[in-house]
Protein backbone atom coordinates (compact mmCIF):
# COMPACT_ATOMS: atom_id res chain seq x y z
CA UNK A 1 0.00 0.00 0.00
CA UNK A 2 3.04 2.34 0.66
CA UNK A 3 5.82 2.83 -1.41
CA UNK A 4 8.39 2.47 0.95
CA UNK A 5 9.98 -0.72 1.78
CA UNK A 6 10.88 -2.89 5.01
CA UNK A 7 14.46 -2.56 5.47
CA UNK A 8 14.75 -6.60 6.91
CA UNK A 9 18.76 -7.33 6.56
CA UNK A 10 18.61 -10.10 9.27
CA UNK A 11 15.25 -9.45 10.68
CA UNK A 12 13.76 -11.79 11.79
CA UNK A 13 9.91 -12.28 10.93
CA UNK A 14 7.73 -11.73 14.01
CA UNK A 15 4.99 -13.94 15.17
CA UNK A 16 2.36 -13.98 17.79
CA UNK A 17 1.11 -17.24 18.51
CA UNK A 18 -2.50 -17.11 20.40
CA UNK A 19 -3.06 -20.92 21.84
CA UNK A 20 -4.32 -22.03 25.11
CA UNK A 21 -2.60 -25.24 24.70
CA UNK A 22 0.70 -25.05 26.47
CA UNK A 23 2.01 -28.57 25.49
CA UNK A 24 1.45 -27.56 21.48
CA UNK A 25 2.57 -23.95 22.24
CA UNK A 26 5.55 -25.30 23.98
CA UNK A 27 5.93 -27.42 20.37
CA UNK A 28 4.93 -24.97 18.08
CA UNK A 29 7.17 -21.95 19.53
CA UNK A 30 9.93 -23.96 19.77
CA UNK A 31 9.72 -25.03 16.15
CA UNK A 32 8.68 -21.87 15.22
CA UNK A 33 11.69 -20.34 17.02
CA UNK A 34 14.00 -23.08 14.86
CA UNK A 35 13.35 -21.90 11.82
CA UNK A 36 14.23 -18.13 12.47
CA UNK A 37 10.92 -16.62 13.90
CA UNK A 38 10.88 -14.13 16.87
CA UNK A 39 7.72 -15.41 18.83
CA UNK A 40 6.04 -14.33 20.74
CA UNK A 41 3.27 -16.40 22.83
CA UNK A 42 -0.20 -15.78 24.62
CA UNK A 43 -2.20 -18.20 26.71
CA UNK A 44 -5.52 -16.39 26.37
CA UNK A 45 -7.56 -14.23 24.23
CA UNK A 46 -6.85 -10.61 25.94
CA UNK A 47 -3.03 -11.39 26.26
CA UNK A 48 -3.09 -11.62 22.73
CA UNK A 49 -5.71 -8.90 22.02
CA UNK A 50 -2.95 -6.63 24.04
CA UNK A 51 0.13 -7.99 22.61
CA UNK A 52 -1.24 -7.46 19.23
CA UNK A 53 -2.72 -3.93 19.66
CA UNK A 54 0.89 -3.34 21.16
CA UNK A 55 3.77 -4.55 18.98
CA UNK A 56 3.80 -4.72 15.19
CA UNK A 57 3.97 -8.59 14.40
CA UNK A 58 4.28 -10.05 10.25
CA UNK A 59 1.98 -12.79 11.40
CA UNK A 60 -0.54 -14.12 13.82
CA UNK A 61 -1.51 -17.40 14.40
CA UNK A 62 -4.60 -17.74 16.37
CA UNK A 63 -6.11 -21.23 18.00
CA UNK A 64 -10.13 -20.05 17.38
CA UNK A 65 -10.93 -21.93 21.06
CA UNK A 66 -9.23 -19.66 23.71
CA UNK A 67 -10.52 -18.24 27.05
CA UNK A 68 -10.87 -15.06 27.76
CA UNK A 69 -11.48 -14.16 24.68
CA UNK A 70 -12.84 -16.16 21.53
CA UNK A 71 -10.17 -16.22 18.59
CA UNK A 72 -12.68 -15.12 16.28
CA UNK A 73 -13.82 -12.31 18.02
CA UNK A 74 -9.95 -11.64 18.92
CA UNK A 75 -9.57 -11.26 15.23
CA UNK A 76 -12.41 -9.42 14.82
CA UNK A 77 -11.17 -6.98 16.96
CA UNK A 78 -7.98 -6.55 15.56
CA UNK A 79 -9.24 -5.96 12.13
CA UNK A 80 -11.46 -3.28 13.88
CA UNK A 81 -8.52 -1.81 15.13
CA UNK A 82 -6.82 -1.65 11.49
CA UNK A 83 -4.14 -4.65 13.27
CA UNK A 84 -3.36 -5.76 9.44
CA UNK A 85 -0.36 -8.63 9.97
CA UNK A 86 -1.48 -11.73 8.49
CA UNK A 87 -3.62 -14.10 10.68
CA UNK A 88 -3.66 -17.79 10.35
CA UNK A 89 -6.39 -20.03 12.25
CA UNK A 90 -5.80 -22.96 14.01
CA UNK A 91 -9.16 -24.71 14.92
CA UNK A 92 -10.22 -28.41 16.09
CA UNK A 93 -13.12 -27.98 14.29
CA UNK A 94 -13.62 -28.63 10.59
CA UNK A 95 -16.77 -28.33 9.37
CA UNK A 96 -16.91 -25.62 5.93
CA UNK A 97 -19.09 -23.46 8.74
CA UNK A 98 -16.08 -23.07 10.65
CA UNK A 99 -13.87 -22.52 8.07
CA UNK A 100 -16.12 -19.30 6.29
CA UNK A 101 -16.36 -18.04 9.68
CA UNK A 102 -12.65 -17.59 10.13
CA UNK A 103 -11.68 -16.36 6.52
CA UNK A 104 -14.74 -13.90 7.58
CA UNK A 105 -13.58 -12.85 10.73
CA UNK A 106 -11.00 -11.90 8.23
CA UNK A 107 -7.92 -14.77 8.70
CA UNK A 108 -5.80 -14.97 5.86
CA UNK A 109 -5.51 -18.62 6.25
CA UNK A 110 -7.05 -21.81 7.63
CA UNK A 111 -5.20 -25.14 9.53
CA UNK A 112 -7.51 -27.71 11.22
CA UNK A 113 -6.14 -29.43 14.07
CA UNK A 114 -4.01 -31.46 14.35
CA UNK A 115 -2.03 -30.55 11.49
CA UNK A 116 1.65 -31.20 10.48
CA UNK A 117 4.37 -28.89 11.66
CA UNK A 118 5.91 -28.85 7.95
CA UNK A 119 2.30 -27.92 6.70
CA UNK A 120 2.26 -25.01 8.85
CA UNK A 121 5.62 -23.91 8.07
CA UNK A 122 4.84 -23.77 4.47
CA UNK A 123 1.78 -21.85 5.04
CA UNK A 124 3.76 -19.55 7.50
CA UNK A 125 6.22 -18.89 4.85
CA UNK A 126 3.23 -17.77 2.41
CA UNK A 127 1.72 -15.52 4.62
CA UNK A 128 5.01 -13.96 5.43
CA UNK A 129 6.11 -13.41 1.83
CA UNK A 130 2.69 -11.69 1.20
CA UNK A 131 2.86 -9.83 4.48
CA UNK A 132 6.38 -8.15 3.59
CA UNK A 133 4.19 -6.34 0.48
CA UNK A 134 1.53 -5.01 3.42
CA UNK A 135 3.97 -2.58 5.06
CA UNK A 136 1.23 -0.69 6.99
CA UNK A 137 3.80 0.03 10.14
CA UNK A 138 7.20 1.18 10.57
CA UNK A 139 9.31 0.06 13.56
CA UNK A 140 10.83 3.18 15.98
CA UNK A 141 12.75 0.80 18.33
CA UNK A 142 10.25 -1.07 20.48
CA UNK A 143 7.69 1.47 19.12
CA UNK A 144 6.79 2.02 15.28
CA UNK A 145 4.57 4.41 13.21
CA UNK A 146 1.29 3.58 12.00
CA UNK A 147 1.38 4.57 8.34
CA UNK A 148 -2.75 4.11 8.03
CA UNK A 149 -3.45 6.13 10.96
CA UNK A 150 -0.49 8.76 10.87
CA UNK A 151 -0.08 7.91 14.55
CA UNK A 152 2.90 6.91 16.69
CA UNK A 153 2.22 3.68 18.84
CA UNK A 154 4.61 4.17 22.05
CA UNK A 155 6.09 0.53 23.58
CA UNK A 156 3.20 0.80 25.79
CA UNK A 157 0.46 1.06 23.25
CA UNK A 158 -0.17 4.86 23.76
CA UNK A 159 -0.79 6.49 20.31
CA UNK A 160 0.30 9.95 19.67
CA UNK A 161 -1.46 11.33 16.97
CA UNK A 162 0.84 13.42 14.12
CA UNK A 163 0.44 16.32 11.82
CA UNK A 164 1.08 15.91 7.98
CA UNK A 165 4.62 17.36 8.51
CA UNK A 166 5.41 15.84 11.30
CA UNK A 167 4.25 12.30 9.96
CA UNK A 168 6.15 12.94 6.80
CA UNK A 169 9.43 13.76 8.56
CA UNK A 170 9.17 10.94 10.59
CA UNK A 171 8.17 8.61 8.14
CA UNK A 172 11.55 8.90 5.97
CA UNK A 173 13.85 8.90 8.99
CA UNK A 174 11.73 5.57 9.93
CA UNK A 175 11.89 4.12 6.45
CA UNK A 176 15.24 4.71 6.27
CA UNK A 177 16.34 3.76 10.02
CA UNK A 178 20.15 3.58 10.02
CA UNK A 179 20.61 6.14 7.16
CA UNK A 180 21.54 10.07 7.93
CA UNK A 181 19.94 11.97 6.02
CA UNK A 182 21.30 15.48 5.79
CA UNK A 183 19.21 18.67 7.05
CA UNK A 184 19.54 19.93 2.95
CA UNK A 185 17.87 16.24 1.84
CA UNK A 186 15.13 16.54 4.34
CA UNK A 187 14.33 20.14 3.83
CA UNK A 188 14.03 18.74 -0.02
CA UNK A 189 12.24 15.52 0.08
CA UNK A 190 9.85 16.78 3.18
CA UNK A 191 9.48 20.32 2.96
CA UNK A 192 9.67 20.67 -0.76
CA UNK A 193 12.79 23.22 -0.35
CA UNK A 194 10.67 25.45 1.99
CA UNK A 195 12.52 28.56 2.54
CA UNK A 196 13.07 28.65 6.17
CA UNK A 197 16.56 27.07 6.73
CA UNK A 198 15.85 25.74 10.04
CA UNK A 199 12.77 24.19 9.46
CA UNK A 200 14.12 20.74 9.43
CA UNK A 201 15.10 21.90 13.35
CA UNK A 202 11.74 22.59 13.81
CA UNK A 203 9.92 19.75 13.36
CA UNK A 204 12.57 17.70 14.81
CA UNK A 205 11.83 19.44 17.83
CA UNK A 206 8.32 19.10 17.96
CA UNK A 207 8.80 15.25 17.18
CA UNK A 208 10.83 14.83 19.98
CA UNK A 209 8.49 17.27 22.52
CA UNK A 210 5.60 15.12 21.39
CA UNK A 211 7.09 11.81 21.35
CA UNK A 212 10.10 11.13 23.11
CA UNK A 213 13.83 12.91 22.77
CA UNK A 214 15.01 9.59 21.53
CA UNK A 215 12.96 9.25 18.67
CA UNK A 216 15.48 11.40 16.38
CA UNK A 217 18.98 11.34 17.05
CA UNK A 218 21.40 14.16 15.59
CA UNK A 219 24.57 13.29 13.96
CA UNK A 220 26.93 16.08 14.68
CA UNK A 221 27.76 17.76 11.65
CA UNK A 222 25.93 15.54 9.36
CA UNK A 223 22.05 15.64 9.82
CA UNK A 224 19.73 13.44 11.56
CA UNK A 225 18.65 9.58 11.44
CA UNK A 226 16.03 7.56 13.87
CA UNK A 227 16.44 6.80 17.37
CA UNK A 228 14.37 4.50 19.19
CA UNK A 229 11.41 4.28 21.68
CA1 LIG B 1 -7.91 -24.09 22.42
Amino acid sequence: MQGTSRSRPADPFRLLLVEDDRELVELLSDALEGEGYAVDVALDGHRGLHLALTRPYDVVVIDRGLPALDGLELLVRLRSRSVRARALMLTALGTVHDRIDGLDAGADDYLVKPFDLDELSARLRALCRRALELVDVLRIGAGHLDLGQREVVLPDGARVPLTAREFALLRVLAADPGKVHTRASLRRTVFQDAPSPSIVDTYVYYLRSKIDRSVVHTVHGLGYRLGAL
